[in-house]
Formats: C-alpha cells, structure tokens, sequence
C-alpha cells in the first residue's frame, strides 16, 4: 500500500466551514455575532446572514462546490439532501454565482413525500429547512462533484417538528434551564448553560460488493433473511480485538481521512466480536453537532467501503447466530465552563451536587424506563435486543459495586457486600469517601452503565439517528431536575431539604439499580418482580410514546406537543409493518425465483443418479436415497411454509396503522421464521454447486 504522511493539523476540518474559515471569510462583526450564537446560544440575528451566505459561498466556490444543500434527517432513519446550484442571473442577464441570507436561513422543500404522520394535508404539503448554525457547514468531497452541505432543521407548515433535529434541540435547552435553576441552588451564579455531550460508539460489519450484489435479502433488506450458520461463527472470541485485517486497516485509514477532513474526530477502530465486524469511535462532543456528525459517519463509511470494493453494512442484525451492531451513546452533562457534573467531586459538597444529579438520572429512568426503551425501537433492533449479546429489553442501571455503596448507605441498608459495618454516609455534613477514582467496572451486559463520568447507553441500534435516545435522555433527566427544584427552591433549609430528597427517591427506585448479567435469564425473572417494564418488540415501545405520562413529559418540557407525538407514533408503526412487509417479500422472492427452483434442480440431479445407478445394476447407496428423500420432503415444507406466507401478504392490506404492525409482527414473524428455518435445513444439504447464493461462509470470511 502507497503510505502517505499524514498531516493531520493541515488536514483536519480542511472540508468544514469551522471557526478557522469563518474567520477569514467573514468581516469581523459577523464573525462576532454568529459566535455568540453559536458559543453562548443567544439568538440567531438574521441580519447577518446575507454576510454569512457570502462568506459560506465563497469557501464552498473555493473547494471545487458548484451547488448547496440544506441537510436534514427527516424521520425515514436516513438523512435527505437536494441540490440546487449557486447559479442565478445578474441584472444584466449574466451568470453569475450567488447565495442569499435567505437561501442559507430557509429552505422550502417540496417535502410531501416525507413521513409526516398525518401532520400535512396536501393543501399545505410544504415544509420548511432551517439552518442550524450551530452544526458547521460542510462541503463533502469523494472525489466526485463538491457540494456544500448546510446542516438543518426540518418542519411542517404550522412549525410541528418533522424530523430528529428539532427534538433534541429543544430538549437540550429544556435540560439546560432546568440543571441551571439546580446550580443556583448550590450558589453557582456563573453558569448560564449546560450542555450535554454524547460520544457514540459505531458498529458495523463488511462484505464484499460481488459476494454482497448476490444476495437479494442484502440489496434489498440490509440484513441476511437466510442463511445457515458457518461452521465458524465467534466461538473462539478471535476476532475481537483481533489484527485487523489489511483490506479493513486500509479502508479505515481512507474513513478516518474524510472524517478527519471534515472535523469529525475518529479516534477508536478495532475488529468486534463477529467476524468482519468493525467499530470506530469518535471524541464526544455537544449532543445535537455529534448526531449530525454520527449521521455523515454513517454515511462516509459507506462511501468508503464502496471505493474498496466493499459494502457496509449498518443494520443492526445482518446474520443470524453471530452478534449484532449497536451504537453505544456515551451521554454526559457539563457546566458551560467545561466542569462534568456526572464526575464525583472529592468534597462532601460537590458530592451533594453529583449524588442529586445522580439520584436524578435514576429516578428518571426508573419513572421513564419506557420512554427510554422507546427511544431505540425498531424492527430491526429488535433483532439484536434481548438476543444474548446485547442488552435484553429490559432497563436496568449499572452502577459498580463501589456507588452502588454509596446508595445503600444513604438509604440505610446494611452493607452486606463489603460487610463494612455502620458507614453511614452523612451527606453534606461529615465528610464522603473520594469517589473520583475509576469506578468503572466493566459490565458489558447493562443497558444502561455509569462508567465513571458519564453514562453508556448501550440499546441504540447501530442505524438509528442518536438524536431520539439523547432527546429522551434530556427530556427525562431535565424533567427531574425540575421536580427537584420545585420541591427544594421553597425550602428553607436547602442542605436538609436536598438529603431528603436523594434518601427519599433513591429508597423508592432502587430496584432500577442492578449490577449483575443483564443477558441471563434469571435476570428475565428477577425483573419482572421487580415490576421493571419488559417491552420485548418494538410496536409495544411505540405504544409507549402515547402513554399519559410521557405526553405529559414532552409536552410539559416544549419538546413533542401531543400532534407531533400522534405523528411519531404512526410513522413508526408504518415503518414497523413496511419493513417487515419488505422482508416478506424479499424472502417470497428468493424463494419462489432462487431456492426452489435451485432445491429442484438438486433432486433431480439426485434421481438421475440413482436412475443411472439402477441402469447400470448398482443399487443406490442409502445414503443417496436419504438425502434425495429429504431434500423432497423439505421442498414439500417449503412450498407450504411459502403459500402461507404469500396468503399472508394478500392480506396485508386489509389492515392500516397500528393494526397492520401488530399484524405483521404476530402474523408474518412466526412465518417468516418458519420459511426460514426450512431454507436453512436444506442449505446444509443441497451441493454448494447447485445452491444459488453465497453462503455465510463466503460473506464473514472474503476481506484479504
Ligand atoms: P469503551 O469501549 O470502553 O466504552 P471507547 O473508547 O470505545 O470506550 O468509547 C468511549 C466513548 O465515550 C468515546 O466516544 C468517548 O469520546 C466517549 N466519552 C468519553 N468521555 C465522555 C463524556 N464525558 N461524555 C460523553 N462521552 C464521553
Ligand atoms: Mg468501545
């Protein structure tokens, strides 16, 4: 391989309109102001941005760009972008190259086709793009054509929110308000803002194009929707951590340079468990620019790999049998001069301030232990979740031993673990043992860990957008925090009033807490008596978003008004049954045009062979026979197993909505698995010759 010498600090965020560019594009004044914006958060002055557009135009003009777009995640799970070139006439009829303040602030998609969930009649089928200042602008360059990417909101005519965008601001700046109003409680007059930060972990398998291009279910679905195992799955736990594998290690050297180029920080590349499976991890940073930034992750990984022949595979269960992808979310709050408040001080009074932020996530994920669930619901997550190697769907807390002493302390329970009798912690008064050494423990099997200053949520699933898990998460934690300073504010005695508090509520959802193996079974048990919420698919996690208390939630906190959480709702039902509906018709396909003509023609083989035998007076071996009877046993099977699953999606539509979900979800799973199941069988069987596409041998084990 032709090595080049890295420049990173030459290179990094070259193809970003960061602080650096801005600066030398725009008159001073404007620099200013926007800064302000999108440092302080103080509100956007529309004046600039006929300067700012100039500015943006010019960068982009001098990166190869020809058009913009307003880039957006809309709630199909993917981002949308069009394109419209800088080109207008000037007043002497010339071509000229311009870009407005107005272009840059708003866009006006036809946006009809996007998922609206019954929010826009078609008299007002408009929706409108909003820049986000403060995710920077961006200019892709993969070799092909230049273009300038604005990163944007994206809503409805009457303002709903129509994408992911939009939530997870305003959630950010409701937890904000919130954890600011607790600050003063503790005499901080300084900070103004918090922030939240999240540092996802990214998953994803590769396989090569020709291998890839020959499996319907891949192009189609993602995801394998047959196939046996290989005779070598993970047993041997060799691929984790493993040597990576030159045709990887050069792939992600090309991902690390565009990511690196537009200023997305990619520190963290290793094999995982599965064999060609693969994770990179970027430095975490502000909540709302790291999803945008994860999306355009998502997406320069695919580009990459296609320049390597390869095809990237993000679904969160592309084959059956081997581990799946998720997407930790590393989720963390900060005072605005940088300080975490998820890190336990050394002092009984930072300690006091950590133990209510503490107490506030546990509360708030034990009372919303649903919405969280929700907020990584999908059909294809559901494959992962609760499957043995990622969390089950339950939600529990991992603490580690050593703060999870610290609540039984507080709560007054005996210390059976440590077996340290009597330390009661006095909180505020006498002094707290130092928790700032590393109190992460690695428990690779809670849903949801305290790792020492920030939590890892380990449900998401590796296609979603993070914006909805960190929304929830905001809006949850936010939430909290303001019954916290409802109740302590009118107090007198602030000190009394808050150790209350943390006793009161850590007593009341303690059993949110449990440090043990989440994929065991007996975990299964032990939840349900604990009346922990296991809500197993992702139509029942839906239900969830129109339960009382999360609407209150929501709409209490301005992040979702109940008209954009009816819309959510049925967007992810449709989504849910189109999907499955997808998956079952790729499987009718291949099996009507691939597996059974290709099972047939294996039999017949087979009986010309015996035929021939018999001709030449040899009797045929029983092994032949058996296998030649199975074979026509399991296509008998199949046929059958195929007619009930082609009746079934002649029936699909008499069913709408949530209807149709629960539909395909108890209907067509348990037929599919059954299609399924046979396919498998006679794969083992049939001669690889006669078998029509590649097995999962030859997609995990191809990379050179
Ligand atoms: P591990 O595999 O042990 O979980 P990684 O290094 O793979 O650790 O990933 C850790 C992720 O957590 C990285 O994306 C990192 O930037 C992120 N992270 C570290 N500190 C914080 C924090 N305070 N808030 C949010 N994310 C963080
Ligand atoms: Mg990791």
């Amino acid at each position: 391989m032709d090595v080049k010498n890295f420049d990173v600090t030459g290179l990094y965020g070259v193809d970003v309109f960061d602080e650096e560019q801005m600066r030398q594009y725009l008159p001073k004044s404007v620099f200013d102001k926007l800064e302000e914006t999108i440092r302080d958060g103080k509100e956007l002055d529309q004046d600039i941005a006929d300067d700012v557009a100039k500015g943006m135009k010019e960068w982009a003009l001098n990166k190869g760009a020809t058009h913009y777009t307003h880039w957006f995640s809309p709630l199909t799970g993917d981002t949308a972008e069009k394109h419209d070139s800088f080109l207008n006439y000037s007043e002497d009829n010339k071509a000229i190259m311009e870009f407005s303040g107005k272009e840059l602030i708003k866009g006006e998609p036809d946006a009809s086709s996007f998922p609206n969930g019954g929010l826009r009649a078609t008299f007002e089928a408009r929706g409108y793009t909003a820049w986000d200042c403060k995710s920077p602008a961006f200019v892709i360059n993969d070799g092909s054509v230049p273009v300038l990417y604005i990163p944007t909101a994206f809503c409805s005519y009457n303002g709903d929110a129509l994408d992911e965008k939009t939530p997870l601001l305003r959630s950010s700046d409701y937890l904000s308000k919130e954890a600011v109003r607790v600050l003063r409680l503790f005499g901080d007059e300084k900070t103004n803002r918090v922030i939240t930060y999240a540092g996802p972990e990214q998953e994803y398998f590769l396989v090569d194009i020709p291998t890839f291009a020959k499996r319907k279910d891949l192009v189609y679905t993602g995801r394998t929707l047959f196939g046996a195992l290989a005779p070598k799955g993970q047993e041997l736990e060799d691929h984790y951590f493993g040597p990576i594998r030159e045709q990887v290690s050069s792939f992600m050297r090309d991902v690390n340079e565009m990511l690196w180029k537009l200023g997305i920080p990619a520190k963290t590349e290793h094999n995982e468990v599965a064999p060609s499976q693969h994770e990179l991890a970027v430095i975490y940073g502000e909540t709302s620019v790291t999803a945008d930034q994860n999306a355009l992750v998502m997406t320069v990984l695919k580009k990459v790999a296609k320049k390597h022949g390869l095809v990237c595979l993000l679904s969160e269960k592309p084959f059956q049998g081997i581990n799946g992808s998720g997407k930790h979310d590393n989720w963390s709050i900060a005072k605005d001069d940088g300080t975490n408040l998820l890190k336990p001080g050394k002092n009984p009074k930072d300690n006091l301030q950590f133990l209510v932020f503490l107490t506030a996530v546990i509360k708030g994920v034990d009372e919303y232990a649903d919405l969280l669930r929700e907020s990584v619901a999908s059909y294809t997550n559901d494959f992962r979740l609760g499957a043995n190697e990622a969390p089950p769907a339950i939600i529990s807390i991992f603490l580690g031993d050593e703060l999870t002493e610290v609540v039984n302390s507080l709560i007054d329970q005996p210390q059976k673990a440590s077996g340290k009798k009597g330390r009661h912690l006095d909180i505020g008064v006498k002094s707290l043992p130092s928790l700032d050494r590393d109190t992460t423990d690695r428990n690779r099997t809670s849903p949801f860990a305290f790792t020492g200053n920030r939590f890892e949520f380990r449900m998401v699933g590796s296609l979603q957008n993070i914006s909805e898990p960190n929304t929830m998460l905001n809006a949850i934690l936010g939430h909290e925090l303001e019954l916290f300073a409802d109740e302590v504010e009118k107090e007198e005695d602030k000190m009394a009033a808050m150790q209350e508090w943390i006793k009161k509520n850590l007593k009341e959802h303690q059993r949110v807490i449990f440090n043990g193996d989440g994929y065991s079974e007996e975990w299964v048990e032990e939840a349900e008596r604990r009346g922990l919420p296991n809500l197993k698919t992702a139509v029942e996690a839906t239900d969830c978003l129109l339960a009382d208390k999360n609407k209150e939630l929501l709409e209490n906190a301005n992040i979702l008004s109940e008209r954009e959480l009816n819309s959510r709702a049925e967007i992810k039902y449709s989504s849910y049954a189109a999907q499955v509906l997808i998956d079952a018709k790729t499987m009718s396909h291949m099996v009507h045009k691939q597996y059974l003509p290709s099972a047939n023609n294996y039999l017949g083989k087979a009986a010309l062979e015996i035929k021939n035998l018999e001709a030449a007076k040899i009797p045929a071996p029983k092994t032949t026979m058996k296998n030649a009877m199975n074979v026509a046993s399991l296509i008998d099977e199949c046929g059958l197993a195929l007619d009930r699953l082609d009746s079934l999606l002649r029936k699909a539509d008499e069913h709408k909505g949530r209807d149709l979900a629960i539909f395909c979800r108890d209907k067509f799973l348990p037929q599919m698995r059954r299609l399924r199941e046979i396919v498998d069988s006679l794969e083992l069987i049939v001669a690889k010759d006669c078998w029509p596409v590649p097995s999962y041998g030859d997609l995990l084990y191809h990379i050179g």
